[in-house]
């Protein structure tokens, strides 16, 4: 894929040269460049200023060793990092990410991703992404709570709730929450809204857990009535992953009138023709920390197979992929165009290859990108933040009631940019085009 302008091909390549084999990194960058090809056309104030040159580089980028002592009292030694990205429309803001495969460039694809998804939620908070290649699985409550503590001893010092919120993601739910708050407390002696996903007796929001999945599936209810008058009943849906955005993605695609017929972990996926049962899930994945091929232990008439990747050979209407990056690829996007699948949003971040969007968008599949359909869990983390500075929680039904207004806002606002430069129903181009508007103009209104 070659840049049609000669500076977005310019700044490609310093990126590629600034980052060498950083292959995430590379991949969002050259989607989202790709994707301002008419706005560097229509704006060449932006581009004088430098815009496109200074939002591809981190304002900071911070690495750490974080080093912790296990149950058998061996000393543990990982690595920390935080990217701070951009800070041009609000402090810094995104999740923390335990997982082996975490390194520099995967930080820094998600913290690059979260400027423009946290742009288009309408909120001011600007992008930053952090994490560890601590492996969570497997590791007692003693383990996790001592890695987390010894993570935001340093961490804190980078932190505050003005300055850079982080929140969770892939490894870090409520649990990992709660202990890397305790540990700000107890070094900054200060309760405030540094963290979002905290627990609800502590300043949590309600709606915070649900609030991925259930914007995932706000957001493509939308885009399947105002692009095709379709709507989730009567579809069968496959969902990848078993984190919490698939639980909630699948309770709520339920809700609205789909069967979801199958789930996913890194070993294997379940397929259940009869629709998932959610509270097996919950009681396997959030009570027992179990791997999901439990389920067909348990529920008669389920089959479990080997193999994650496998989850993509299943007829369906939709998918939801909803694992992790670069989980589905050309030949998987193919499998689901020849078995009629009519739309695809993304829950994980990065989930499809380039490949894979491209089959999507050539067969007029409906595709909702990951920026603009899960940014529903980070909307969820700023509307936690103004509670907190309120001093005030609001309901269940006040904070989804908004939660829904945002995805629907997200949908249009992407697909109006689509329209506007060209490419209407491209949901790729449209949302990183709105996404990265807002954070330009404030770029260009700060000065150099
Ligand atoms: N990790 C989530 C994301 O990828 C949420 C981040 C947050 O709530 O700050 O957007």
């Amino acid at each position: 894929m070659a840049f049609k302008s000669e500076y977005l091909a310019k700044v490609y390549a310093s990126v590629e040269k600034r980052n060498p084999g950083e292959a995430e990194f590379l991949q969002a960058v050259k989607e989202v460049l790709t994707s301002l090809e008419p706005v560097v056309a229509a704006r060449p104030d932006l581009v004088k200023a430098g815009v496109i040159d200074r939002i591809v580089e981190p304002e900071r980028f911070i690495q750490f060793r974080v080093s912790w002592v296990d149950d058998n009292g061996n000393v543990q030694v990982n690595r920390g990092f935080r990217a701070q990205f951009n800070s041009a429309i609000g402090p810094y803001k995104g999740g923390l990410r335990l997982h082996p495969s975490v390194c520099a460039s995967v930080i820094k694809f998600l913290g690059f991703e979260q400027i423009f998804k946290n742009s288009l939620t309408g909120l001011p908070m600007g992008g930053g992404k952090g994490g560890s290649d601590f492996d969570p699985k497997g590791k007692s409550d003693g383990e996790i709570m001592r890695f987390c503590q010894s993570f935001m001893t340093e961490l804190c010092k980078h932190i505050g709730a003005d300055t850079d919120v982080p929140a969770g993601d892939i490894g870090v739910g409520g649990r990992e929450i709660g202990f890397m708050f305790g540990q700000y407390k107890r070094l900054r002696n200060e309760f405030t809204g540094v963290l979002t996903g905290k627990g609800l007796t502590y300043g949590g929001s309600l709606a915070r857990t649900e609030a991925t999945g259930y914007g995932l599936c706000y957001f493509t209810s939308e885009m399947l009535k105002c692009m095709k008058n379709e709507s989730f009943k009567g579809k069968t849906v496959v969902i990848s992953g078993s984190g919490n955005v698939a639980i909630y993605a699948t309770q709520k695609a339920t809700e609205l009138g789909g069967k979801v017929v199958a789930l996913s972990d890194s070993n294997g996926y379940i397929y259940d023709k009869n629709g998932i049962n959610l509270d097996v899930v919950k009681q396997i994945k959030e009570v027992e920390r179990a791997r999901i091929s439990e389920y067909a232990k348990r529920v008669p008439g389920s089959e479990y197979h080997e193999g994650c990747r496998g989850i993509w050979s299943i007829k369906c209407d939709i998918a939801l992929p909803c694992a992790t990056q670069n989980e589905l690829n050309g030949d998987e996007a193919q499998m689901l165009v020849k078995n009629g699948v009519i739309a695809v949003a993304e829950g994980a971040n990065m989930p499809s290859t380039p490949e894979a969007v491209e089959v999507f968008q050539k067969n007029g599949v409906m595709f909702g990108p990951a920026k603009a359909a899960n940014a529903g869990g980070v909307a969820t983390s700023g509307l936690e933040m103004s509670q907190n500075s309120i001093r005030y929680s609001w309901t269940f039904e006040e904070v989804d009631k908004k939660l829904n207004d945002i995805m629907v806002n997200i949908f249009h606002s992407s697909y109006d940019a689509s329209k506007k430069f060209g490419s209407e129903g491209d949901l790729v181009m449209g949302a990183n085009i709105a996404g990265f508007l807002k954070v330009a103009d404030a770029m260009l209104a700060q000065g150099i």
